[in-house]
């Protein structure tokens, strides 16, 4: 089933700069979906019309069915849409539980944080291990690895109920093993009924993880395929 279209999606910035000029987007429940294009294709003004971060010149979004008009990522993640960014919002100081609890707002949360500290813990172990995210929760976050970082940022979208998640080039700072760990989680969550919107520019990351890309460029939807059935050639001649 379609889990989430955008149609003829256009935006044009106050100075002009046309980012999108007709974007079509149709992730599937249960996909890995590589979005692809290079740089300035339009990729982040898209992701950011779809977090309500940006108001669209035209065009519609369509989740679960319904159209709808996020007001922002408190919204979008209330309705189970969760980001994943490069640069990652970490409060150094605390442990991975505390981020995952308190989100990209530690400060605000700082007061109530863990009411019930030991069902919070224990709701945490249990989302580690359900997705193989070998991670210490009361580990210090300024203590861990790069890899076992984007994890916390995984970990804090799940936590928020996320259900469709968009991790834009997540592999950018990873080593090639951290590449690896990240992918099986990738696989083990759509296994579990995530769905998955994968930015990158790497061919050979959308040939071993998705089921389905959408090519950008310039602003537009080039092309819409289905991995398996798109030769690397093919796909190399597009991106
Ligand atoms: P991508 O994520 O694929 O690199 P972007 O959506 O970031 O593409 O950028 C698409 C185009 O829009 C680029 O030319 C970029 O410089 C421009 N752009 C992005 N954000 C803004 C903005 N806030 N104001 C004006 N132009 C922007
Ligand atoms: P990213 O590709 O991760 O969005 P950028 O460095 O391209 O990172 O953009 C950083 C910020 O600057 C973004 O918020 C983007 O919208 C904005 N931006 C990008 N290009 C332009 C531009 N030409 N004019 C104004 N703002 C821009």
């Amino acid at each position: 089933a379609v889990l989430l279209e955008m149609k003829d999606i256009h935006k044009i910035y106050p100075n002009g700069t046309v980012a999108n000029r007709g974007v079509n987007l149709e992730v599937h429940e249960g996909e890995i979906h590589a979005l692809v294009g290079e740089n300035g294709a339009g990729k982040s003004t898209l992701m950011k019309i779809l977090f309500g971060l940006e108001n669209p010149t035209s065009g519609s979004i369509v989740y679960k069915g319904q159209e709808v008009h996020f007001q922002g990522p408190r919204d979008a993640i209330q309705q189970g849409l969760g980001m994943v960014h490069q640069h990652f919002m970490l409060a150094p100081s605390l442990t991975v539980s505390e981020n995952i609890v308190l989100g990209d707002e530690p400060r605000k949360g700082m007061f109530n944080m863990f009411r019930d500290r030991k069902t919070e813990l224990n709701n945490i172990k249990e989302l580690i291990t359900r997705f193989g995210l070998k991670t210490d929760p009361e580990a210090a976050v300024d203590s861990i690895s790069v890899g076992q970082k984007q994890r916390v940022e995984i970990l804090k979208v799940l936590y928020r109920g996320a259900k469709l998640i968009i991790l834009d080039e997540p592999t950018a700072v990873l080593t090639p093993q951290e590449t690896d760990e990240l992918f099986d989680s990738i696989k083990s969550l759509v296994a579990q009924g995530y769905t998955i919107i994968f930015i990158t520019h790497k061919l050979r990351e959308v040939m071993e993880i998705s089921d389905r890309i959408t090519v950008l460029k310039a602003g537009q939807t080039i092309q819409t395929l289905l991995t398996k059935d798109t030769s690397k050639e093919e796909i190399s001649r597009l991106m």
